[in-house]
């Protein structure tokens, strides 16, 4: 059994880390500052044996107390609008963040394990994106903060792996949604499903012939902890590799809610990723890796939960 500390524990990844560790017999500590995570999100998980919360922001110093085998390192806000909102804490939650969980892994000679995003290749111009593409990012555009701040938080991960020996792994997640997920974060799932739980126009930004690849939450998981127990460093792609235009969502979407809402086309956002899609190869050959649960199934299961969370 290790003791793992969680950063963004009550976060939509973050907490569904925790709850998988806790499952298998590890001991977690979560923290979180909770300005984009949710106590409700780990309600089920305090009192359980081996489960402990700390409130702390991690762009602080951080101590925890006793031994610690490895720091999983989720906290960030990650839909877009929350990083438009809080960008410097997102840069800082990247940048500052990431240094003190790597200082607290090196105190505690643990593991660590970054949750880095498919935002490091930007609006890519490889496709689909394997890891040894190096990205298309624009650093003073307004997705920078959060696409500069996780590759920095690579580099940083790289640079205490070679220069300190940790023991480090580096996940690259693609637009993961499901139970968890807060209804008004802003992403395009929890958008259109809100949206048609409750009657409203559907909102696409732009034509909607963007793509994006859709991971649900426990495929996401399950390829994050393979990782964390296999001995490769990474960085490497977790996610869904069957790729969806945002109208081929939105039809989805629609007949899953059994909905009639109609959908208004809005204004593309600046920098907006054209297409998005996972080489799964080393994912493959290296865990084994294979996405299971299907588009539909996934937003099926993901408008139960929002159901529920908004009485309808
Ligand atoms: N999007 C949309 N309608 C919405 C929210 C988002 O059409 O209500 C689009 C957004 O412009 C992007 C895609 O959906 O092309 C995915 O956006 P999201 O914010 O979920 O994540 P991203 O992959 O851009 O980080």
């Amino acid at each position: 059994m290790s003791r793992i500390v969680v950063t963004g524990g009550a976060g939509f990844l973050g907490s569904h880390v925790c709850e998988a560790l806790l499952a298998r017999g590890e001991e977690v500590v979560a923290i979180d500052n909770l300005i984009t995570g949710a106590l409700t999100n780990i309600e089920p998980l305090i009192g359980q044996p081996g489960f402990v919360f700390v409130p702390n922001d991690v762009t602080r110093f951080i101590d925890v107390a006793g031994p610690v085998d490895a720091i999983m390192h989720f906290a960030s806000p990650a839909s877009p609008r929350d990083y438009l909102t809080l960008p410097i804490q997102t840069l800082k939650v990247g940048s500052l963040g990431t240094h003190h969980c790597l200082g607290l892994a090196r105190v505690k000679q643990a593991k660590f394990f970054l949750a880095s995003t498919s935002e490091v290749y930007g609006d890519p111009q490889v496709h689909p994106q394997p890891e040894s593409y190096w990205g298309h990012v624009n650093p003073v555009g307004p997705r920078g903060v959060y696409d500069e701040a996780k590759r920095f938080a690579e580099a940083l991960t790289m640079a205490y792996h070679h220069s300190h020996g940790i023991d480090v792994r580096i996940v690259r997640i693609f637009n993961t949604y499901g139970p968890r997920m807060r209804p008004h974060d802003g992403r395009v799932v929890s958008n259109l499903l809100i949206q048609a739980l409750t009657g409203q126009p559907l909102t696409i930004y732009g034509s909607g012939a963007q793509t994006r690849s859709f991971t649900f939450v426990d495929d996401e998981i399950r390829g994050i902890l393979g990782l964390f127990d296999s001995g490769y460093v990474g960085p490497m792609n977790i996610g869904s590799d069957v790729e969806y235009s945002l109208n081929e969502l939105a039809g989805l979407v629609l007949e899953v809610t059994n909905s009639s809402s109609e959908i208004v086309h809005e204004e593309l956002p600046i920098d907006d990723p054209t297409r998005r899609r996972p080489d799964l190869a080393l994912a493959r050959a290296v865990l084994g890796f294979e996405p299971l649960v299907s588009l539909r199934e996934g937003l099926t299961r993901t408008a139960a939960y929002f159901a529920e969370q908004i009485g309808v």
